[in-house]
């Protein structure tokens, strides 16, 4: 095996994939970030432009691509609620046209391919926390369905081309994540209320705020990419990869207020339909297949967090 990759990153100039992109770079790998930029912002990647071994390619992956790569990371998928409403019919192309396209390369190439998945696929999930065995409870007609049903099709055809076609996939269920690059006006709670408090605006709460959520730092996400990418052809997934410390959104805007030091109120919208009211990754599996587990504490990770949308709220 080469020990430099030639890696497509799809989705590479967005929150999680530009991270990915710095990551596969420093380990030495070639990188080919692959992106329409409908989420994702150039200057996420603009610091990797004019390195050698880092390539960007505007491209929407509902179309065909051919390339020639070692390894694929499927991530280009808008993933803020906000974003991946905003054009339904779009989302759900590039779920399931993205995935048919890059599994298509995967199979002509002979690449490895990672599908960035999600905890979507378990709806509004009536077990809890959530194991991979768990089938899920999603609407498949409501808002969110867009997004959810067509992750759903997209793990089936990643197997199936496994099983039809013996392409070598990995796939990861990623529960909620945070951390610097996410995009200000993106939608996700996370961003939202720091965004919100550095600016002195209402910090938005739907619902009453007794939802929760389970937040990773990015760092420990790409940790868990890298375990997963690395386990041998007995090792497929569907894995877990979040953190298992839940918060409710009222304890994660009160936490952002005192980091913050900032006068913010607190206002209650009303919440969204089909929002989720628990979410908790079952990392039992991420445990004992990758020995992985997350290391950054909220707290750590909002500070980071929080220190990066200052710099970039001041300029
Ligand atoms: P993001 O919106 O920051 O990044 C998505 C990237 O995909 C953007 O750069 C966007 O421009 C690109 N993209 C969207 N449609 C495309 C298309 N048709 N062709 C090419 N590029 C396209 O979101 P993120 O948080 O970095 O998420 C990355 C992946 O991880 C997504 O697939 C998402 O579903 C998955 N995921 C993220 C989370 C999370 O909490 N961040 C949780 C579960 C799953
Ligand atoms: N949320 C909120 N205020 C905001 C944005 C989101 O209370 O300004 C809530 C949202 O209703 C959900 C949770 O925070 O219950 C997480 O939302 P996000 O959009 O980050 O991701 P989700 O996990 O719902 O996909």
């Amino acid at each position: 095996m080469r020990l430099s990759r030639r890696i497509l990153v799809s989705g590479g100039a967005g929150f999680i994939g530009s991270h990915l992109c710095d990551r596969l770079l420093a380990e030495g790998h070639e990188v080919l970030c692959v992106d329409n930029y409908f989420t994702g912002w150039r200057r996420n990647i603009e610091h990797l432009v004019g390195t050698p071994r880092f390539e960007v390619m505007r491209h929407d992956v509902t179309f065909p691509l051919y390339v020639e790569v070692d390894d694929i990371y499927n991530l280009a998928c808008p993933a803020s609620p906000v974003h991946y409403q905003h054009d339904p019919v779009q989302t759900l192309k590039t779920s399931v046209h993205g995935a048919i396209n890059m599994l298509g390369l995967a199979k002509r190439t002979r690449a490895k391919i990672f599908q960035a998945s999600t905890s979507e696929v378990y709806g509004d999930p009536t077990v809890h926390p959530q194991p991979e065995s768990y089938w899920g409870h999603v609407n498949p007609l409501g808002i969110r369905a867009c997004y959810d049903e067509g992750k759903r099709a997209a793990e089936t055809l990643f197997f199936d081309y496994h099983r039809q076609h013996k392409v070598k996939i990995k796939v990861a269920r990623i529960f909620n994540t945070y951390g610097p690059r996410m995009h200000p006006r993106d939608g996700r709670v996370v961003s939202n209320f720091i965004v919100q408090a550095l600016s002195g605006d209402d910090i938005t709460i739907y619902g009453d705020g007794s939802q929760t959520r389970s937040f990773c730092y990015v760092t420990d996400l790409l940790d868990g990419f890298a375990r997963l990418m690395a386990t041998g052809d007995g090792f497929i997934g569907p894995v877990n990869l979040g953190n298992p410390v839940e918060f409710s959104m009222r304890e994660l805007a009160e936490m952002v207020i005192a980091m913050t030091d900032s006068k913010s109120k607190l206002v209650y919208l009303p919440l969204p339909s089909d929002d989720p009211k628990q979410r908790q990754p079952d990392i039992t599996l991420a445990r004992r297949e990758l020995g992985w587990e997350p290391k950054v504490a909220l707290a750590d990770g909002l500070k980071e967090t929080i220190g990066y949308f200052r710099k970039l709220l001041a300029s």
